[in-house]
């Protein structure tokens, strides 16, 4: 064997590579499932190799930068360098194994790539939390999680440490900061003096890989385990034609690293295809900064929240074409069709919408070829097998709303996660005959594009009519006055629930009187959709409740209206 391969004067490595070359052509199907695979050595170790071997053009792999004249570009060998040198850290200096839990709680800084790969390549599974929790949020995924380390910033520090001392499974503290921290390892310190030389666990494709924290819109936060089938499924063709990234595609993806969707639009998704990740620091929101970043720099492709759309769109006066941007992406909450329009009107661009959760990754999508359908959230993406189904798991026929459910029996599908980690009763909470139910309300037409309603219980049942809150607030932000706008369901002692509306009005229309203005909203909603859905009951106030993720609390709301607290 050795002359052959001396023959080919290649090394061992590099024939396996030539041989089994996994990624410039995926040599999986859909319902393919090797028994092995690992993001790391599968795809970014390829990647490196492939730039050794001069086939990958000459964009860094990732790219960030913070508004502040500092900036990085890294290739996917420095990327291996360095998250080799991560691995080694967390297993010989922090003692961590395959299978332990690791927090990681870190702004958009680059140390948060390293981070997840390091744990990627070693086993450990990393539990991703915005830098938005507070003390007690962090004991809570602590505790629930029994985390034996935590990756974080200097400045949650004193957060992390006013709870450390109820943690006793909190071995190895890490912090990533320009100075030191009694009682924490400085993580780059670490780094410089460790060895790049690591070997890649060889994982099995059901090994876990990630806990997700799901946003906690309707209570307690569930911890959504996920195996490398997350990653894998990112590989396969139906996947793969969401986004058609190629290595020349910039993608800059907004998601808090905190969420699965960073996770998917930060790493996975664009480094299965070799392309380049674009970070901002972005450590607030603002709408200017979004608008001049995709103006100075070469980013084909966004993805982001509806709400960041929303707040470009509110900057009135600015030319919104973008030189290089070529395709938008949105999920996590409903794209209202008048946001869809509006966007398309000034940027020349349509968003493509996902539909997803912690528990499921991507469900469903507007592939980026397939036709658009405004308002719906596009077709099941393998290998979810996804149908509308009644409480019992019995399918339903088109245009008849239920959950959506994704099918797991006889087989469960790879990037459908695993289980709620500690919960069983959670876990079995959500089965339902042969299929995992989402608790998300909606329809699907004969085309197979499905029609999110919302969730279960924030559909109001107003006169016999079902009624989904974003087709009222749709209606409702087309008129001048609304900024933004939350619809619940609220009793009424004739008709038993009414449509109401949390509306935050534009600063020009504080001063107007108000009791017209309702009127008037009434009016416009009547005049542009169907009159029963009309909020018989306004409200004015000066924000909504959201989740840190920034997703409306309707449920809070809703409870007000029917006195509980
Ligand atoms: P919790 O499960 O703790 O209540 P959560 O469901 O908000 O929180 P996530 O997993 O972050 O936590 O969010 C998934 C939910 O977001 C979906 O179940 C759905 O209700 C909503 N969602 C996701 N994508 C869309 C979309 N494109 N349109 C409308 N809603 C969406
Ligand atoms: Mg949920």
């Amino acid at each position: 064997i050795c002359k052959v391969l001396q023959g080919f004067s290649l090394s061992p490595t590099q024939l396996h590579r030539r041989l089994f070359s996994r990624v410039g052509a995926p040599r999986w199907n859909d319902h393919d499932s090797p028994e092995e695979f690992n993001f790391a050595s599968d795809v970014l170790d390829y990647w490196a190799q492939m730039e050794e071997e001069g086939k990958r053009g000459p964009n860094p792999a990732f790219w960030w930068v913070n508004g502040q004249g500092d900036e990085i570009k890294w290739s996917f060998r420095k990327l291996r360098d360095l998250t080799c040198r991560t691995a080694n850290v967390f297993q010989q200096i922090c003692g961590l194994q395959q299978g332990d839990h690791l927090a990681l709680i870190l702004p958009r800084v680059p140390e948060w790539w390293l981070v997840t790969v390091g744990c990627i390549r070693t086993g450990i599974i990393f539990m991703p939390g915005t830098t938005q929790l507070k003390a007690k949020d962090i004991l809570y995924r602590i505790q629930m999680s029994r985390a034996k380390a935590i990756v974080t910033t200097a400045s949650l520090v004193p957060e992390v440490e006013s709870v450390a001392s109820e943690c006793p499974d909190l071995k190895t503290k890490l912090v990533v900061s320009d100075h030191s921290h009694e009682g924490w390892l400085d993580f780059w310190s670490l780094i410089k003096s460790a060895s790049p030389d690591h070997t890649c666990i060889k994982s099995k494709m059901k090994d876990p890989m990630a806990i997700f924290f799901t946003s906690g819109t309707t209570g307690y936060p569930k911890m959504a385990k996920h195996n490398q089938g997350l990653a894998f499924r990112s590989y396969m063709p139906s996947c793969r034609k969401l986004l058609k990234l190629k290595t020349s595609d910039i993608l800059w993806c907004m998601s808090d690293p905190g969420w699965i969707l960073a996770t998917l639009g930060c790493l996975i998704e664009p480094w299965t295809s070799g392309c380049t990740v674009f970070i901002h620091h972005l450590l607030q929101f603002d709408p200017k900064v979004i608008v001049e970043v995709l103006f100075k720099y070469p980013i084909t492709q966004c993805l982001a929240a509806p709400g960041v759309y929303r707040m470009v769109l509110q900057q009135k006066t600015s030319n919104l074409r973008f030189p290089t941007l070529e395709h938008c992406t949105t999920g996590g909450e409903s794209l209202l069709p008048e946001e869809y329009e509006q966007w398309k009107q000034r940027t020349g661009l349509s968003i493509h919408e996902v539909y997803g959760q912690s528990e499921t990754g991507i469900s469903s999508a507007t592939l980026r070829e397939m036709k658009i359908k405004r308002g719906s959230v596009g077709k099941a993406i393998l290998p979810f097998d996804l149908q509308i189904i009644d409480e019992k798991g019995n399918i339903l026929p088109p245009n008849t709303e239920g959950y959506i459910g994704i099918r797991i029996k006889p087989t469960r599908p790879l990037g459908l996660f695993m289980e709620y980690e500690n919960s069983p009763e959670n876990t079995s909470e959500v089965e339902c005959g042969d299929f995992y139910n989402s608790g998300d309300r909606a329809t699907i037409d004969e085309e197979g594009y499905i029609w999110f309603l919302g969730r279960g219980d924030d559909v109001i049942n107003a006169s016999g009519y079902r009624i989904g809150p974003a087709e009222v607030e749709n209606a409702l932000v087309e008129h001048p006055a609304v900024a933004e706008s939350a619809v619940v369901s609220s009793p009424d002692k004739d008709r038993g629930e009414v449509v109401k509306a949390f509306i935050v009005l534009n600063p020009e229309f504080l001063s107007h009187d108000q009791e017209q203005l309702i009127k008037e909203l009434q009016h416009h909603v009547k005049s542009v959709t169907a009159p029963y859905k009309y909020p018989r009951k306004v409200e004015f106030v000066s924000e909504l409740p959201k989740t840190v993720t920034g997703k409306i609390k309707r449920k809070e709301l809703r409870n007000k209206e029917f006195g509980q607290l």
